[in-house]
């Protein structure tokens, strides 16, 4: 069975104004020692692994992953080929912050597994990355992918957020141009949203964040589409877009309830069993990761287990952010009852208002459901 692994690190140079990830600036704990925790919960939980998983993907996300040494990435990457078979073509994505990275350390990185970055560019606007809180400059960035290049990356994805403060619709289409301008491989363009207990949600609260408008909002997703699709690229998943061949194999994983195994502090899994799938997710203070580990124990925050309803929702709203969409003949052979027998009635408005379509025995949202998913995705909670 194949299964992804995610690693996470959640140590960061400074804490972003709009971060709600689970990430820290502390730089009290040694990256050793996380690591060590990290090592010790991959080989306690292998204990419970099947002997035919092999692992097709590992995925270090964070936080700030690129601050970790390369000599621990090489540990880690160990770990997930001699504890979970991570396969020799295994996608191994690195996410990194260009603030953080010299061309010595991408050269080490690859050196270390590494075969694909992705690169947290967010804007190409200096005023933007400060009002951002961004620890790097735009010049930064550039060079970061360009290095990356010279160390002999050939799968280099691009992060950009659009709907910033103050950000038109054609300011949105400069920090496009300058993307593709990079040639990419892959481009993760995410809206804005102000999160709870952030700096921004604050700042918004207190009427200090001018934020676009939505009708700008939705003209800078179609612009995405537009450009990026226009110079080769597959718009695959709501905000994902790839040149042919270079879709993420992890994420596109997640999307398509591939078993996932997370490990690290905050890190969450799914497991194909029992029952329709489970979802865990380890506790989020580092202190009390590594403090369960030392005891010999997994540091187990949540715990659920899915039913038979709750499957067939994540089977929809996750399979429905990827343009290839539902199959509707697989959704009805694994969960033994067709799509129109449960969520039919409870859809006819959204197919009639245009936002699902279903062609060739594939459910998809249309074009103007990509810009209105949430909408979509509701009904099958
Ligand atoms: S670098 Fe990423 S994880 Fe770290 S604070 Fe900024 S947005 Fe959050």
């Amino acid at each position: 069975m194949d299964i992804s692994l995610y690693v996470h690190y959640p140590f960061c140079l400074r804490k972003c104004l709009y971060c709600a990830f689970n990430s820290v600036a502390d730089s009290s704990l040694r990256s050793e020692d996380y690591v060590a925790g990290l090592l010790g919960e991959m080989e306690l939980r292998s204990r419970a692994i099947k002997q035919d998983c092999a692992a097709v993907t590992l995925y270090f996300g964070g936080g700030t992953p690129s601050l970790l040494a390369p000599s621990l990435v090489a540990r880690i990457v160990d770990a997930a080929g001699s504890l979970y078979a991570l396969k020799a073509d295994a996608e191994i994505t690195l996410e990194c912050n260009p603030g953080t990275v010299s061309g010595q350390l991408l050269a080490d990185f690859r050196s270390a597994g590494i075969n694909r970055l992705s690169i947290g560019v967010q804007s190409f606007d200096d005023r933007m990355l400060q009002r951002l809180g961004r620890v790097h400059t735009a010049r930064e960035a550039r060079d970061a992918f360009t290095l990356a290049r010279e160390a002999g990356f050939v799968n280099l994805g691009l992060d950009l957020i659009h709907s910033l403060p103050g950000q038109t619709p054609d300011m949105w289409e400069k920090e496009l141009l300058r993307a593709c301008d990079l040639a990419p491989e892959h481009v993760s363009v995410y809206g804005l949203a102000v999160e709870e207990g952030t700096p921004f949600a604050s700042l918004e609260k207190d009427g200090m964040l001018s934020l676009p408008e939505e009708d700008d909002a939705v003209r800078m997703f179609e612009l995405s589409t537009e450009i990026l699709c226009c110079r080769g690229f597959e718009h695959y998943e709501i905000s994902n877009f790839a040149r042919p061949g270079f879709r993420s194999r992890h994420n596109s994983g997640y999307w398509k309830r591939v078993p996932c195994l997370g490990f690290g502090a905050g890190a969450h899994s799914f497991y194909p069993e029992p029952a329709h799938g489970m979802r865990c997710a380890t506790t989020e203070r580092v202190g009390e990761y590594l403090a369960a580990l030392q005891e010999g124990e997994l540091p187990h925050r949540e715990q659920r287990i899915l039913d038979r309803r709750e499957a067939m929702a994540e089977r929809l709203f996750l399979g429905l952010r990827m343009s290839d969409g539902v199959d509707l003949q697989a959704f009805a052979a694994e969960f033994g009852v067709s799509f129109h027998e449960v969520f039919g009635e409870g859809c006819a408005d959204i197919f009639k208002a245009g936002l699902l379509e279903l062609r060739d025995g594939f459910l998809r949202l249309s074009r103007n459901g990509l810009l209105l998913s949430n909408q979509v995705f509701v009904r099958f909670l």
